[in-house]
Parts: structure tokens; sequence; C-alpha cells
């Protein structure tokens, strides 16, 4: 019999409307720092209907990038250290909630986040409100932040169970005003972890019923996500999906597309679902081999009558960046190498070698 635990500490509260109905209750202490990126948060309102009910005094830092880097973390751990912020509210797509999360970290721990990777921390995170305006990375839900590291050029994830924000605030409405690219590049980064969530060495009986329905919800909005039209229903099964999607994650971690898809967007700026989407269908292929009932699964669930079909709908998202793509055998050696480092690969199921992954990253860069 599989041994196995759950844990998913974070209090989810879906629906619309759901921040203002929160009132005084958005609050967990008496000085937030506000974490946000560029525009979104204005643009998604979340950021008038959080200053319309909060009841705390507050600051707003609003530097976060695309991929945030440490530096990005450090400015904000010191701009809520000047300020004695006690707890932090991230709004905006998995970019401002991961560095909100370190952010959480570095404001109450010394020393820089790149020793977090090797010692961790002592002093647990702040407490975190999350409210995403994507539906993608499910980081409201899960105990992970990724990090670009210079140091490392690449991209890496810190992980710690004070990393989960206390509380998630979902509202459909956040996602409306995404592009219909960033909707459709979001979209498959959530449909990864559902997908690699299911086929990972770390899947559990209890994380499989997760995503099985995310799975699930997620092929309900295919048509909206072809169309590229979408309306508030295909907005909240996104959503749902992508939250149901970092619930996986939070058990299972993610496998080689995650580990592959880093230096598409390091390297070459790819977001990120969307390097996860030019990798899938070959990692789908690959794992057949070793779970062929679990993939027919994942079809059936999405409606897709075969492979084929999955691989055709990735093309209708992805196959126009695909011409962009300029790499040489050398240097994708040197990316499997440094994807070799990572548990994700670990992960996948069947410990896939050097010359399996090498193959998986050449099919899928292929126009
Ligand atoms: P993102 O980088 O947070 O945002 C992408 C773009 O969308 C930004 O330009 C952002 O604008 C814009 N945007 C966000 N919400 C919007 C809205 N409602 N309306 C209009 N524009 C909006 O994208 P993401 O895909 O959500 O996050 C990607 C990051 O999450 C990566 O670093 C990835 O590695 C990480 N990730 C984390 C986990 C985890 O478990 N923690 C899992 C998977 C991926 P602004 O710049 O104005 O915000
Ligand atoms: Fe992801």
């Amino acid at each position: 019999m599989q041994k196995f635990n759950y844990f998913m500490p974070t209090k989810i509260i879906f629906g619309h409307d759901v921040v203002k109905d929160a009132g005084t209750e958005l609050a967990l202490g008496t000085k937030a720092l506000i974490v946000t990126g560029q525009s979104s948060a204005k643009r998604s309102g979340a950021l008038d209907d959080v200053l319309a009910v909060l009841s705390t005094d507050y600051v707003i830092f609003d530097e976060v990038e695309n991929n945030p880097t440490v530096e990005t973390v450090v400015k904000g751990a010191k701009f809520a250290r000047a300020n004695g912020c006690d707890y932090v509210i991230a709004i905006g797509g998995g970019s401002p909630l991961d560095a909100a999360k370190v952010m959480a970290v570095a404001a109450v721990n010394e020393g820089d986040p790149l020793e977090f990777y090797q010692t961790g921390w002592s002093t647990p995170a702040l407490p975190m409100v999350a409210i995403p305006t994507t539906a993608g990375t499910g980081s409201e839900v899960t105990q992970y932040a990724v990090l670009t590291l210079f140091t490392e050029e690449t991209k890496k994830g810190l992980g710690g169970p004070d990393l989960f924000p206390k509380v998630a605030y979902l509202d459909p409405k956040y996602t409306a005003s995404l592009s219909k690219q960033v909707t459709i590049d979001t979209a498959v980064d959530a449909l990864s972890h559902l997908v690699e969530g299911y086929l990972a060495e770390r899947a559990t009986a209890a994380s499989d019923l997760v995503a099985l329905e995310g799975i699930a919800l997620w092929g309900t909005a295919i048509s909206a996500l072809r169309e590229g039209e979408f309306d508030l229903e295909a907005r909240k099964s996104l959503l749902l999906a992508s939250t149901l999607g970092g619930i996986t994650i939070a058990q299972t971690g993610t496998t080689l597309v995650h580990a592959l898809g880093y230096p598409l967007t390091y390297f070459h700026n790819m977001p990120h679902g969307r390097a996860n989407g030019i990798l899938m269908a070959a990692y789908l292929r690959y794992s057949q081999e070793h779970a062929p009932e679990r993939v027919a699964k994942i079809l059936k669930l999405l409606g897709l009558a075969s492979l084929t079909e999955f691989s055709a709908l990735m093309d209708t998202f992805f196959v126009d960046y695909l011409g962009e793509l300029e790499i040489s055998d050398e240097t994708v050696q040197a990316y499997i190498k440094k994807a070799q480092l990572t548990n994700n690969i670990k992960n996948s199921l069947g410990n896939p070698s050097g010359q399996e992954l090498t193959e998986i990253f050449q099919a899928s860069i292929m126009e």
C-alpha cells in the first residue's frame, strides 16, 4: 500500500467579489506590504478592491518584473523592514506572488535570499494573502517561489511550508483583463501542473483526485482557448483548474517539463507556460511508454482523441513562436546537463536519461 501525506494549509475563498466581501478579515496584521507587478494589479481591479476594504496601514511595492530576480526580492524586503510591515498582500500573476513569498521570508531573516536555497531560514515568513490575477501558476496554493538566479543562469524554486499563503482570494473577474496570449500561456502552465502532477513519481491517491478533476475542468475551456474568446464561465474554469494544479504540485512537485522549460525562459525569454506547452506533447509521448493508461486518461478527460490531437492543439497555440528559436546541439547539451541537476528529472516516470531528455527537447523545438 502506498504511504502518503497531504498538506495544503491555505484557506481558499473563491467567487465573485470575495475580496470586497472579506472586509476587515482581509488584514492579517497591522501594516501590509502590498506587492504587485507594474500595472496588472490596477488593470485587473484587484488593487482597488483591496484598498476599498483594507482596514490597516499599508505600503505598496509595485516593482516586480516578470520572472522575478533575487535583487527585486531584496529591495522589497528592505522596503518592508523600513516600513515596519508585519504581513504581506500579494496581487498579480505568479511573478509578484512568488517574489512576495521570498520578501516575506527575507523581511524577517538576515542573509541573502540566495543563501536560503542552501541553508533555509529560521524565522517563519510573514503571513501572506495571495490574490492571483492570472490563471496559471497556482502559486496562491503552493509552498514554492521561483526566482531567476543570474549566478546559476537559470530559474530555481525555493520551497518551505511557511511559503503557503495563509489565505487565497480567487475572483475570476480579475483575469478578465488578460490578453489572449497571456491567457493561453498561463492556462497551459496550469495544464502542465495538472498533467505533470498526475504523471509524477510522487503522485499520490489524493493528488490524483485533484489532478484529474482539474484536467477535466481545463478540458471544458479548450474551445474558448482555441477561439481566443473568454466569457466569465471559461475564466472561472481556468482559474479553478489553475488552483487545482497548484494543489496538485504542492503534493507532487513538477517533472522534466518544468526542468527543460526553464532554459527556454532564461535564455530565450519565453513565457513560462509557453515553454512548458512546447515541451508537453513530446513529454506525453515519452510518458506513454511508462504509464500508457494514465496518458490515455488525460487525453480522454481533455476530450482529445489522440496524442496527435493534443500535439495539434499545442501547435495551434504556439507554433508561430517556434520559428524564433535557434538552438545549437551544443547548447541543447548544456541545457540538458543543467536540467539533470534538478529533482524534477528524478520525479519523472522512468528517470529519463540524458539521451531521452535530448530527444524530448529536440522534438519539441522543431517546427
Ligand atoms: P506573470 O509573470 O506574473 O505575468 C505575466 C504578465 O501578465 C505580466 O506582464 C503581468 O503584468 C500581466 N498580467 C498579470 N495579470 C494580469 C491581468 N489580470 N490583466 C492584464 N495583465 C496581467 O505571469 P505568470 O505566468 O502568472 O507567472 C509566471 C511566474 O510564476 C514565473 O516566474 C514562473 O516560474 C512562476 N511559477 C511559479 C509557480 C509556483 O508554484 N510558485 C508555479 C509555476 C510557475 P504586470 O507586470 O503588470 O504584473
Ligand atoms: Fe509552472
